[in-house]
């Protein structure tokens, strides 16, 4: 199930959001101020982030600046009023996606974040060849190298991998990671998630007891580093 994060200080913009986009099944999480938005984006990964542009506390254009500086990657579509002309361009050039202006339609927002999400996961799965380190992962011929030298990762591992790539230097929670490769298998638990990613440090760590590829953060999840 996608992700979306909504960012939107007014109740009735908000509302008819979070209803629309669970109605069309993503699981919405939202924040009714930029701070607070800044915080649960930093803090847990999303699919998409729907970004108001006058907040309180942390208008959007720091908060779209904030996340990027961060390495978070995640498209954002902004939300603007009619007389914010210049701000949409702006909005873009501080590395938001898409804009939909005030007042918009359901069907016309829910049309933007489909094509929003298509757009990424295209972009995602045509990028198949990987480096980071000493490494090169091959995502359509399913094969791994390190220094030229092929090694065997399972087919778990290749997707526990990609996962960790699309995120590069974000906190991805367990919960997170157990949703995307396992899905609604209900067998699973937060355990399965730490002991697949011990294999996949095992075999792509010089010291998988220090890790500097994929990075343990405490209490919440792990967070992939993509060393050059
Ligand atoms: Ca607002």
């Amino acid at each position: 199930m996608e992700k979306i994060l909504i960012i939107e200080d007014e109740d009735r913009i908000l509302m008819g959001l979070e209803d629309d986009l669970r109605f069309e099944g993503y699981d919405v999480a939202s924040a009714k101020d930029g701070l607070q938005g800044l915080t649960m984006a930093k803090e847990k990964a999303y699919d998409l982030i729907i970004l108001d542009l006058m907040l309180p506390k942390l208008n959007g254009f720091e908060v779209c600046k904030q996340l990027r500086q961060a390495g978070i990657a995640t498209p954002i579509l902004m939300l603007t009023a009619k007389s914010q002309e210049v701000d949409k361009v702006l909005g873009l050039e501080l590395g938001a996606d898409d804009y939909v202006t005030k007042p918009f339609s359901p069907r016309e927002l829910l049309a933007r974040v489909k094509a929003l999400l298509r757009r990424t996961q295209s972009n995602l799965s045509t990028s198949a060849l990987f480096h980071f380190g000493d490494f090169e992962i091959d995502f359509k011929k399913y094969e791994a190298r390190k220094s030229g030298r092929q090694f065997h990762l399972t087919a778990l591992e290749f997707d526990l991998l990609r996962l960790f790539i699309q995120h590069p230097n974000e906190v991805l929670s367990r919960d997170f990671i157990l949703d995307k490769i396992w899905g609604e298998e209900v067998y699973v638990n937060n355990r399965t998630v730490d002991t697949h990613v011990a294999q996949l440090r095992k075999k792509i760590e010089d010291d998988p007891a220090n890790p500097k590829y994929i990075v343990g953060v405490r209490g919440v999840g792990y967070k992939f580093v993509p060393t050059i």
